[in-house]
């Protein structure tokens, strides 16, 4: 016999739905992609965050039970699940899960129009594929103009932290991260280079140690100038 609550059907069914579903849902209703690079902060209610943490412990303790391991007398795996979790949520994927950094943009009052680098600046994400450590740094060449906004050399690297904060695939991270600076500072040219290792190569796989990749973006006026091109790489040091 089924039994009669008296509680309305929708408190009681939104009692036990998960967090992520009703985070899903909202993204859904949006029609916002969520990819794992994606951030999606804007879709996270205050308080929220923490339920996610219990509720990614718990599938992590499920991962862990899968994979045959006494997490009960193991007191090194006692509390592996809630680690890994808040290392996903709070610290590696952070950058999904929380706003971008503000960033104070000032005029460019000194009109400074000469070709600007910072660089390297240390990357730590982490593949979309097997979520294992993508390692290495990147370099920022920027062409400001009279309107181009200026940010403090600091602020590239946490800009940088945040889009690097989730799962990444290369290209598309040098991507995202040329699109927030051309939004942020509107320069007349920007270009990117980021040279990272990839654990899923080393740890596994084809086990290569010393393999790295290196990726490029450019845009506005680096797309046209071969001559401002070759300057910025020029200037970048040795890499490897
Ligand atoms: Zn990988």
């Amino acid at each position: 016999m089924l039994m009669k609550s008296d509680t309305p059907l929708q408190d009681a069914t939104d009692e036990g739905t998960p967090v992520s579903v009703k985070i899903r849902e909202r993204l859904a209703q949006a029609r916002k992609r969520f990819n794992a690079n994606d951030n999606i902060a804007k879709f996270i209610e205050p308080g929220e965050l923490e339920k996610l943490l219990d509720e990614v412990t718990g599938k992590m303790q499920g991962v862990l039970d899968s994979l045959v391991i006494d997490t009960a007398t193991d007191h090194n795996t006692h509390n592996t699940a809630r680690r890994v979790a808040k290392m996903y949520l709070n610290e590696v994927f952070k950058g999904r899960y929380v706003h971008a950094p503000t960033i104070t943009e000032f005029p460019n009052a000194e009109h400074l129009n000469e070709l600007m680098i910072v660089g390297p600046i240390t990357v730590r994400s982490a593949c979309s594929h097997h979520f294992c450590p993508v390692i290495g740094k990147i370099w920022i060449g920027v062409l400001p103009n009279e309107h181009t906004n200026v940010i403090g050399l600091s602020k590239y690297a946490r800009l940088a932290e945040w889009v690097m904060g989730r799962p990444q695939i290369q290209e598309e991270a040098v991507v995202q991260l040329a699109d927030l600076i051309m939004e942020k500072t509107q320069p007349d040219g920007l270009a990117i280079v980021m040279e990272a290792s990839h654990y899923c190569m080393a740890w596994r796989g084809v086990k290569d140690m010393d393999s790295k990749m290196i990726n490029s973006v450019m845009r506005g006026v680096f797309l046209k100038d071969s001559t401002l091109r070759r300057e910025f790489l020029a200037l970048i040091p040795q890499k490897g």
